[in-house]
């Protein structure tokens, strides 16, 4: 079943989340990988390393924990960007594929980015992250939350910044 926005801590609508899959991986094929179950999070990240890693002014991430992902063709390979980060991407084509890294409390994680999954428009951006970060003529026309770094208690801004 496809939904707008898949918040994975409140699906409580009769959707039957677990056995949800989704599938993605890099442009040529050589890396697979699914995901089983609703993500934790999916939203935009707009900080430094991820535009570095993509070349895109601002990525979206769908954060899935460690153990909802497996990597079912290929080999990614994984650049830490900092420690205890890696940033996986294929060796073949050069696609970037993940953040993966330490959630706190949420324990490892694995993010995809949405340029990889099979189905984008299954995975509603919930928030934007490092939105102080960004590009300043890259914004969009949502009013999601804004927060200026990943993990702020609340946001600064809930529409486009002026
Ligand atoms: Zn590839
Ligand atoms: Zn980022």
């Amino acid at each position: 079943m496809v939904t707008g926005n898949r918040v994975g801590a409140n699906t409580g609508t009769g959707m039957t989340d677990t056995a949800e899959k989704t599938s993605g991986g890099c442009m040529c094929g050589a890396v697979r990988y699914e995901a089983i179950g609703a993500p934790i999070s999916t939203n935009y990240c707009h900080c430094t390393s991820c535009r570095k890693h993509t070349g895109a002014p601002a990525v979206v991430l769908i954060g899935y924990k460690l153990d909802q992902v497996t990597f079912t063709k290929g080999e990614r390979k994984i650049y830490e960007s900092s420690p205890g980060v890696g940033r996986a991407f294929c060796d073949q084509c050069g696609t970037p594929l993940t953040w993966e890294g330490d959630g706190g409390e949420l324990g490892p994680l694995v993010e995809v980015l949405i340029s990889t999954v099979d189905n984008p428009n299954d995975f509603a951006p919930q928030g934007h992250l490092h939105h102080a970060e960004r590009v300043s003529w890259f914004e969009t026309t949502d009013n999601l939350p804004r927060y200026r770094v990943w993990d702020d208690e609340a946001p600064y801004l809930t529409a486009p910044a002026t």
